[in-house]
């Protein structure tokens, strides 16, 4: 059917990287471009054996458009899955409209330098994709991504009106590790390390990171704490989903993760104010990141089960109804299957169906859009089918 680019050859590219290739009707030719050739080039000899999908790779240096243009414009891809870093969404959604190339990303734009990531730089780019009347999607990992499906699905068909979503995300996995992050790890504490925040009655409530803690007994995990941080679906959910009075955003840690970020935080180690370290300008978190597991590493050695979803509450019918509709994925199953636990696994899943709808025009509306801005049926018969099936409860125990 069509012809994928997909930027990046990290732990979710491998795992939507694999998908395509099981997907080869869909997905007939795919180039994988990263900045790394060697690993595209790994990636490809492990994967064409075992696929009618054609892979090519490209070296690519995604920070640069007229390199990406130039792959574009000799590949002419059907749509561009961007598995890179957030700070590269800008510079390939450049390249996009120059090619006029549909987009697709798991992630929203953070500069380098902030730590705070926003959706306003790609929703200011709307106006242009829409005149080039392509579609950008934002955000189809699985949060955001697969909690923006089910909310749209939750409003479709469970609710008149939704007024409280809670999102919460479980990992019951264990890697054996004192210290590792589930994906990359300069992203992954620049997230936790920042303030925490909700969404209620049209405004944010920041709190300080990790200040508020709840406890939740999870299917199939069973009781984990978990605590309340800013995530990047609350803004655009708060956006889109009309009556919305409240959303929250919870993540489970561990005591042993948490008494190593206070450790890392308190002698300096997560800071990403460059230094000068003999000579050298280096930023520290950057240099943890360099110190830390790779999480692609970690897929062998993690055993456990991730459970993500979402708790709404709102009214149908006039009454008030409560609903909880959540994935639960084994990470020694994902291992088996792809070679990848279950943080690339959840993440990849959804990224290869998204950049699926894009590409066979099931889903196509020129401009800038968040996940939870299209049907989400097709999107939830597809996590069905490819890996990631979901559990309905209709009387969930709620979050205090
Ligand atoms: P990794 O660090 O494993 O992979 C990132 C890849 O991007 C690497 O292959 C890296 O190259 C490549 N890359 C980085 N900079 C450039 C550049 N300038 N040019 C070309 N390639 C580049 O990260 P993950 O796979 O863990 O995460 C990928 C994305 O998924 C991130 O944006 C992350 O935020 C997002 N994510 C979303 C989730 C969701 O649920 N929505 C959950 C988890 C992650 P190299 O191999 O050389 O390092």
């Amino acid at each position: 059917m069509g012809k994928a680019l997909i930027i990046g050859c990290g732990g979710v590219a491998s795992v939507a990287i694999a998908k395509c290739c099981q997907n080869s009707e869909v997905f007939t030719e795919i180039m994988i471009a990263s900045r790394t050739l060697s690993k595209c080039d790994a990636l490809k000899e492990k994967l064409q054996p075992t696929t009618k999908t054609i892979i090519h790779t490209r070296k690519v240096d995604a920070d640069k458009v007229p390199e990406l243009v130039a792959i574009m414009e000799e590949f002419k891809p059907d749509v561009c899955l961007n598995l890179a870093l957030p700070y590269q969404d800008l510079t390939i959604m450049d390249a996009c409209l120059a090619t006029k190339t549909p987009y697709v990303d798991t992630a929203n734009y953070e500069p380098l330098d902030t730590a705070k990531f926003e959706y306003k730089w790609q929703w200011a780019y709307h106006d242009r994709f829409k005149e080039a009347g392509i579609t950008a999607l934002l955000g189809s990992g699985f949060d955001p991504g697969v909690t923006g499906v089910f909310s749209a699905y939750a409003l479709k068909h469970q609710f008149d009106e939704i007024n409280y979503i809670d999102i919460l995300d479980c990992n019951g996995g264990d890697h054996g590790y004192p210290f590792a992050t589930n994906f990359n790890p300069e992203i992954n504490i620049r997230e936790v390390s920042a303030k925490g925040s909700y969404w209620e009655d049209g405004k944010w409530v920041e709190t300080e990171p990790m200040e508020i803690k709840r406890v939740y007994n999870f299917d199939q995990v069973g009781e984990k704490d978990m605590y309340l941080l800013h995530h990047e679906e609350l803004e655009s959910l708060g956006k889109n989903i009309p009556g919305i009075k409240r959303i929250r955003f919870f993540m489970t840690f561990g005591q042993s993760y948490l008494t190593h970020l206070k450790c890392l935080e308190n002698v300096g180690m997560t800071s990403i104010e460059p230094v000068i370290y003999e000579g050298h300008e280096i930023v520290p978190l950057q240099f943890l990141k360099f110190m830390l597991p790779d999480p692609a590493t970690l897929g062998p050695r993690t055993v456990g089960k991730t459970n993500i979803g979402c708790i709404f509450k709102g009214k149908k019918d006039g009454k008030e109804k409560k609903y909880y509709l959540y994935n639960v994925c084994d990470h020694q199953e994902c291992y088996k299957e792809v070679g990848s636990q279950a943080i690339s696994y959840t993440t990849g899943v959804p990224a290869m169906i998204g950049a699926m709808l894009i590409m066979n025009g099931t889903w196509k509306r020129p401009g800038v859009y968040n996940i939870e801005e299209f049907d989400p049926d097709p999107f939830m018969d597809a996590l069905n089918k490819w890996g990631l099936p979901w559990i309905e409860d209709f009387n969930p125990v709620e979050v205090e």
